[in-house]
């Protein structure tokens, strides 16, 4: 059964396909016992990988915040788009913190008011997502996308998230779009205030509108669903344990996003429940000897400069304003020493194809 196809540069899947091939192999695998029904409380003192999803049902919810002692779950309702550092048109941004604190974190965008104006006009009447009802209502509270703040005035933005102020003399600037650093290696930028339900194209096509975003790449577009997560980089390690415990998240709950990055972290979280498993199970040093790191029960951590463990790394670093990652080249955190994206694009590949090598013979 062939469930996916290249779609220019994205894997197109489709998913009923794919769920019939997914759900088949797990039944064929005689060492699988599948139960199917609702789980609402987890036994922490059994080895547990917890892989439920963005739409983990409310009854597990409640168990997840006790074992997890937080009092709610990440809501992903409210996110902005993140571009890549080496897209961004640095002639046409600067770097400040408004009122100079901080330490230049952010790149600011300038726009004059021709530009504003244009922007504005395509934002007010661009295409958005239609959401579903679970996801309208309460959930958005205090977290307005900036279609919807702008349709309010011309002026809401530039008094709000775009305002010219902070920064000294800019000449003829009238509004100013922030960029805030997203990752720690500085490679990622997030477009502040820019929580959006518009659709995929429209984001590239109005933000691309901002001159220093002109050939912006977006790595991830800004998404208003529910989405519910748990603050990994506080509560995971680089294996997906939840620190301390017996538990652990795989999939998009543990804050990766889509079905290979969910895979990839359902293998290193299984690697490392076997990898726990043996380290109560009673060898020989004699046997011991002879064991791989993981049956002697040592945990398993992927290189960072493998996407597996790019991924890893990022949901168990810390960041200030945490949102689900998909598997990206910005996540590597490699400089900018190449010529060219597609040379360095190889390199890293390349790179990450001979340590997966290593590991696998
Ligand atoms: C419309 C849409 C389109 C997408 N398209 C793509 C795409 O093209 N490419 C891509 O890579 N990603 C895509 N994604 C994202 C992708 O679907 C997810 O990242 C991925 O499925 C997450 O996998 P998961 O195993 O963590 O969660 P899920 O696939 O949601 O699986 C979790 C399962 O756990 C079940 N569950 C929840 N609570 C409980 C409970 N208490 N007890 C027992 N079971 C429970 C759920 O019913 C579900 O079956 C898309 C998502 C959406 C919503």
């Amino acid at each position: 059964m062939n469930a996916g196809c290249l779609l220019g540069q994205a894997l197109a899947v489709d998913r009923d396909k794919f769920s019939e091939l997914v759900t088949k192999k797990i039944e064929e695998n005689p060492y699988i016992e599948i139960i199917k029904e609702e789980v609402t409380k987890i036994n922490d003192e059994e080895i547990t990988i917890i892989a439920t999803g963005p739409l983990t049902s409310s009854g597990l919810e409640e168990e997840i915040k006790r074992l997890t002692g937080q009092d709610r779950l990440f809501f992903y309702d409210a996110a902005a788009p993140i571009v890549t550092k080496e897209s961004i048109d640095m002639s046409k941004a600067f770097t400040a913190d408004r009122y100079g604190k901080g330490e230049s974190d952010y790149i600011n965008c300038p726009m004059t008011k021709l530009e504003y104006e244009a922007f504005y006009n395509e934002l007010i009447n661009a295409e958005r997502v239609e959401l579903h009802n679970f996801e309208n209502g309460g959930l958005f509270e205090g977290c307005m996308p900036i279609e919807e703040m702008a349709r309010r005035g011309s002026q809401t933005l530039t008094y709000g998230p775009l305002k010219p102020v902070g920064f000294g003399k800019l000449g003829d600037v009238y509004a100013v779009v922030q960029l805030r650093q997203d990752n720690s290696e500085g490679t990622l930028y997030n477009m502040v205030g820019f929580q959006t339900n518009l659709k995929f194209g429209e984001q590239k096509r109005v933000f691309s509108m901002i001159p220093a975003l002109h050939d912006a790449e977006f790595i991830k577009y800004g998404v208003m669903h529910r989405n519910t997560y748990i603050n990994s980089p506080k509560l995971l390690d680089a294996t997906y344990n939840l620190k301390g415990t017996n538990v652990f998240f795989a999939g998009q709950i543990s804050g990766v996003e889509g079905y290979v990055e969910s895979i990839s972290s359902g293998l290193v979280a299984s690697l490392n429940a076997i990898a726990l498993y043996n380290k109560s199970a009673s060898i020989s040093d004699d046997l011991l000897n002879k064991l791989e790191d993981i049956m002697k029960g040592k945990n398993i951590i992927f290189d960072k400069h493998t996407m597996i463990g790019a991924l890893a790394d990022y949901i168990s670093s810390s960041h200030d304003n945490f949102q689900p990652m998909n598997a990206n080249f910005g996540i590597f955190g490699e400089e900018n020493r190449f010529k060219s994206k597609q040379e360095k694009y190889e390199f890293l590949s390349k790179r990450a194809l001979e340590i997966i090598s290593s590991y696998i013979s």
